[in-house]
């Protein structure tokens, strides 16, 4: 599946607000997000200030949740299809679906410092759901599922570094991680409490759904 390559700060300054996709970069100070002159949209018009449409808003809370995620378009209305689809509130679903992919739960339970890097590990086959191989990053976890990263890949210096930023990092309640043995369970399914992004599902709800 394609993925965005382009300068990931950029996607931030579009939207006006840290996104937190480069890990540690984005508690220090040269995070661009933290300095006025740097933290306009991308642009030669990024400083002028314009009235935001109605639509305006729902794209770019659209926008906004896909780079989060670091799903593409095609994926992402795949994604608002299936939410449609199951009984229940489809923007909580919506949310839902996407923080059960695999790169987003090995993200949670902190064997990754981003989303990228929880995607990278994912691809590189360094884990195990089930005691099986999966490196597809948007691979629907589900409750129950064990998740471990294989033991060739747990003495590496990689996850040393991983653990020493993430060990400060609270997993939410919908799963469960032993950061020492590198294993993780999904305990339930997440609530929109327990999802802590910070995106107006409604609006895309709107958007989809013109
Ligand atoms: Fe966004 Fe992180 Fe880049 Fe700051 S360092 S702009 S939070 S990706």
């Amino acid at each position: 599946m394609a993925r965005y390559i382009g300068p990931v700060c950029r996607m931030c300054r579009r939207e006006g607000e840290k996104l937190f996709l480069k890990g540690e970069k984005c508690s220090k100070s040269c995070c661009p997000m933290n300095n006025a002159k740097r933290a306009v949209a991308p642009g030669q018009h990024g400083t002028s200030r314009k009235k935001v449409s109605e639509y305006g808003l729902q794209l770019r809370a659209k926008q906004k949740a896909k780079r989060i995620y670091g799903v593409l378009e095609a994926q992402f209305r795949n994604y608002f299809k299936q939410a449609d689809n199951l009984t229940g509130v489809t923007g909580e679903n919506l949310l839902r679906l996407l923080e059960l992919r695999l790169d987003n739960a090995v993200y949670r339970l902190g064997f990754g410092r981003s989303r990228t890097e929880a995607r990278q590990v994912v691809r590189h086959g360094l884990l195990r759901v089930n005691g099986k191989n999966v490196n597809i990053p948007s691979y629907q976890v589900k409750v129950g599922d064990v998740i471990d990263v294989k033991d060739r890949a747990k003495t590496a210096q990689r996850f040393k570094n991983i653990l020493e930023v993430t060990a400060s990092r609270v997993s939410p309640d919908w799963v469960s991680a032993d950061r020492d043995n590198l294993r993780g369970t999904i305990t339930s399914l997440p609530t929109r409490e327990q999802i802590d992004t910070q995106v107006h599902e409604t609006l895309i709800v709107e958007l989809y759904s013109k």
